[in-house]
């Protein structure tokens, strides 16, 4: 699965480099956005593999970003995957109730990352093929 490309949408620029460094290391290709806007813009330009998206984001907020991408038939059933600092369980249940495949917590477990990163992205290869 190396070379897969993974967008990820995150304000802050040592998360986004964190995350950048690490899956850029486990052999990905990465994209990088900084709001929501700009997100679906290359999303649709690039057409990702993967998704990671930070929450908290200036001017349309992650979920607000989900709502549009999933609106986007080509980009319907990429997998998006919150990043977040909301630790609370009903936090974790609101993400997944809005649509997210699933969530990572900040900070980020550099040490699972990458066998998470590996599952997102080996069972959305399975759903493209299949
Ligand atoms: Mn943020």
């Amino acid at each position: 699965m190396a070379g897969e490309l993974i967008l990820i949408v995150e304000d802050n620029e040592r998360n986004r480099r964190l995350l950048r460094d690490l899956l850029r290391a486990h052999g990905y290709e990465t994209v990088e956005s900084r709001t929501g806007e700009d997100a679906l813009a290359l999303a649709r330009a690039r057409r990702p593999r993967l998704v990671l998206m930070d929450i908290q984001l200036p001017g349309m907020d992650g979920e607000a970003t989900l709502r549009e991408l999933r609106a986007l038939p080509e980009l319907a059933t990429t997998p998006v995957v919150a990043v977040t600092a909301y630790a609370m369980k009903h936090d974790r249940e609101r993400l997944l109730a809005a649509g997210f495949d699933d969530y990572l917590e900040k900070p980020v477990d550099v040490g699972e990352l990458p066998s998470r990163v590996r599952g997102y992205v080996e069972a959305a290869a399975r759903g493209a093929d299949s």
